[in-house]
């Protein structure tokens, strides 16, 4: 952290205005990343946004910090190997659901049960909207797509179950229509030490006219207004399928946990002979200390 801090959100602005459809979803997280950012005060050399391919997958082009745009659905591992290699970065992958969830999926499940301390952000608008609105691993069935022009026959991806699962130590949801709110839910993924990801409501306007603003803001409700305790797994598990029998869709933070060692953490440890390879996941406090102190 820079101890003269006085950047402002528009320094964060690369310059080039975005070239989404005005009124994209895309824009609130392009301002909410930023703003996260900001409050923490992370420098803007200290950032690498890694991206994929699509609309949202635009991104590093529009931020004033380090950027890589990879081949579709590889943003998580480049960002795993951006971040082994230079741990005291702030390493976040930008994407939509057809990037990471599509054609990136077996990344997005290994990177969850390696728990590598990177921030995956899913800009969700259930349709591949760059190639004009095709269905996508989370169209609801019955949704009509360019492709489904009957009405989709696949049931969609859950996720957050997938990932609270898989082993991800920060799960939590954002809606693009409720700027404040998200970028907390960002600030607190980026200061989470561990696997983060959040999955963002985030309409396409264009090729979307289902899952749209007024959708969500007629379903959303926060969490952090509610008793739900987000170290509670199978209670994470339990909000995270509301997406399919429920009418009501949570926000906010489903499932964190602090206490795991990450995935560099442990193998640097290993290598310095800190802790053996068969040592438990869930570390005491002291070793945790331990290790960080001597890999940061
Ligand atoms: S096509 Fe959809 S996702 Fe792509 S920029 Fe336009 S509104 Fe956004």
């Amino acid at each position: 952290m820079s101890k003269e801090f006085n950047l402002t959100i528009k320094d964060y602005e690369s310059g080039f205005f975005p070239t989404w459809c005005p009124g994209c979803g895309n824009f609130s997280q392009w301002r909410a990343i930023r703003q996260a950012l900001v409050e923490l005060e992370i420098p803007k050399e200290e950032v690498v946004l890694v991206s994929g391919i699509g609309c949202s997958s635009h991104m590093p082009n529009f931020l004033d910090v380090y950027g890589l745009q990879t081949v579709h659905g590889r943003g998580i591992p480049a960002a795993t190997g951006i971040r082994l290699a230079n741990p005291e970065l702030t390493v976040l992958v930008y994407a939509g659901d057809g990037d990471i969830y599509g054609i990136g999926g077996n990344h997005f499940l290994h990177a969850c049960r390696r728990n590598v301390d990177i921030i995956t952000i899913v800009s969700n608008n259930f349709v591949y909207g760059l190639t004009t609105g095709q269905a996508s691993a989370t169209t609801p069935v019955g949704t009509y797509t360019r492709t489904t022009p009957r009405g989709s026959i696949e049931n969609p991806l859950n996720p957050l179950t997938i990932a609270i699962s898989a082993g991800a130590t920060f799960v939590a949801r954002g809606f693009s229509g409720d700027l404040k709110h998200l970028a907390q839910v960002l600030k607190e993924a980026i200061d989470h030490r561990g696997f983060a990801y959040v999955d963002v409501f985030s309409p396409c306007i264009t090729f979307n006219k289902n899952q749209t603003f007024d959708y969500f803001r007629e379903r959303v409700y926060k969490l952090d207004e509610t008793e739900h305790d987000k170290e509670d797994y199978f209670g994470a598990l339990d909000l995270s399928n509301q997406r399919f029998v429920k009418d009501k869709l949570p926000i906010g933070i489903f499932y964190q946990i602090e206490h795991k060692t990450t995935y560099e953490e442990r193998d640097f440890s290993l290598n310095q002979g800190i802790i053996p390879a068969h040592a438990p996941l869930d570390l005491t406090e002291e070793q945790i200390e331990t290790i960080t102190e001597e890999f940061y």
